[in-house]
């Protein structure tokens, strides 16, 4: 099969390996959508990766036993290979399971394990049905795309009666927008590119914000009578932006980190979380049991098609590759096959 790897600076390829086999409760997925993610940052940075992906849609092919899916169900692909076996998995909250496979241990090579390939290894109960009439690569949405702010969202309690701040507008933080508009939220964005900024009015935002606007802050309350908002979600994974979460947050709101960051957020535990009375919490994914409401949103959402702005054949991954670390882009979908 083939499948993509970064073997330089600012270089992506194509390269043929052997095609995984099925093992026990794993099968064999023929992949069809492979949104890209943040695996530009190692294209910029010459980090070779051979290993690239994991947000994925696809047709399951074969297994090697009986199990819950069969060959021809058209699947979704969750993340990670948990154990399918500790508290947190068996409660849904597989994304933090403390005992992933080994995968090269388990199977035997590490080929398969990644999703901008022609196919992957997945445990059974990791891949969830596709909706008849829905594509691949709208279905993959329900990865990163939709995944992060969803799950938040969820635990936040979002609402029509709710003012949400959104800090970045790449992918995740679009499909944040998306999210909070099918709640019938009011969306207040925050993004310094101009065709996010604009997607993110296209997508029903009421105000898209410069994070270099030294008044940013005064602008956020003015839009809210001096309060601040309900609740802030933080999709650019930069202190500054997840300062700005904390800060505009009114009084009792609620606060949630998804963009990664390995910095230090300077907090003040009086004046900014006990005398506030925030809730702040970090969510990387979304409980299992929340899929069927996630496809609802793709199949309900009008704005689902501004999510997904390029679609490009995994045989052009250099100019995927380019479009993706130009920032020019909502969600980018790779097709393996072509
Ligand atoms: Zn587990
Ligand atoms: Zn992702």
């Amino acid at each position: 099969m083939l499948k993509a790897v970064i073997t330089g600076h600012q270089r992506a390829e194509l390269r043929e390996v052997a095609t995984p086999r099925p093992i026990g409760d794993w099968a064999l997925v023929k992949v069809h959508a492979a949104p890209m993610c943040a695996e530009y940052k190692s294209f910029l940075a010459g980090d070779p990766v051979e290993f690239l992906g994991h947000e994925a849609a696809g047709e399951v092919v074969e297994v090697a036993q009986p199990c819950r899916v069969k060959p021809g169900d058209r699947v979704v692909v969750m993340p990670q290979y948990p154990c399918g076996k500790c508290a947190l998995c068996l409660s849904g909250d597989y994304i933090h399971c403390e005992n992933n496979y080994d995968f090269a241990g388990f199977t035997g090579s590490p080929e398969g394990s990644a999703t901008m390939a022609q196919y992957l290894l997945k445990p059974d109960w990791l891949l969830l049905p596709i909706p008849d009439n829905l594509s691949y690569e709208k279905a993959s949405l329900a990865c990163c795309a939709l995944g992060p702010s969803f799950g938040a969202f969820d635990v936040m309690g979002l609402n029509a009666f709710d003012t949400v701040l959104i800090t970045g507008a790449g992918p995740v933080g679009l499909g944040a927008v998306v999210n909070a508009r099918f709640r019938g939220a009011r969306v207040i964005v925050v993004e310094s590119v101009p065709y996010r900024a604009e997607r993110a009015l296209q997508m029903g935002a009421e105000a898209v914000l410069s994070p270099h606007d030294e008044g940013i802050l005064t602008c956020i309350l003015e839009l809210t009578d001096g309060r601040g908002v309900d609740c802030a979600l933080d999709c650019a994974g930069a202190v500054a932006a997840q300062r700005l979460c904390i800060e505009a947050t009114r009084r009792r709101g609620r606060v949630a980190f998804v963009g990664e960051c390995h910095d230090e957020l300077p907090i003040r535990v009086s004046p900014d979380l006990i005398r506030k009375g925030l809730t702040v919490i970090g969510s990387w994914h979304y409980n299992l049991s929340a899929y069927p409401r996630l496809m609802k949103v793709i199949q309900g959402s009008p704005l689902i098609d501004l999510l997904i702005s390029h679609v490009l054949p995994m045989s052009h991954i250099q100019e995927a590759f380019e479009l993706s670390a130009s920032h020019k882009t909502a969600k980018v979908i790779l097709k393996p096959w072509e």
